[in-house]
C-alpha cells in the first residue's frame, strides 16, 4: 500500500509494509514503514540481538515500548 512511513524518513505517499500494531500510552495505532526504514529498523534488531548475545545489554523483558 501507499502511505506515510512512521519510521526514520517520514515520506509520505510512498510504499509502505504495515509492521503491527504499536502501543502508545492511551491507545493502540498500526505502525507503517518503508522498504528502507525496515531494512535499517532489521540491521538495529541484528545489532540489539548481537550485544545482547554479549551481555553488554540488561534483559527489558519480552514487551516492547516504543513510547
Ligand atoms: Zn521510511
Amino acid at each position: 500500500m501507499t502511505g506515510l512511513c512512521m519510521l526514520y524518513c517520514r515520506r509520505d505517499h510512498t510504499r509502505v509494509l504495515w509492521l503491527g500494531p504499536i502501543h502508545a500510552p492511551d491507545s493502540i495505532g498500526n505502525l507503517y514503514g518503508c522498504g528502507q526504514c525496515i531494512a535499517e529498523l532489521h540491521h538495529m534488531v541484528h545489532e540489539q540481538l548481537r550485544r545482547k548475545d554479549l551481555g553488554s545489554l540488561p534483559d527489558r523483558g519480552s514487551r516492547p515500548h516504543l513510547f
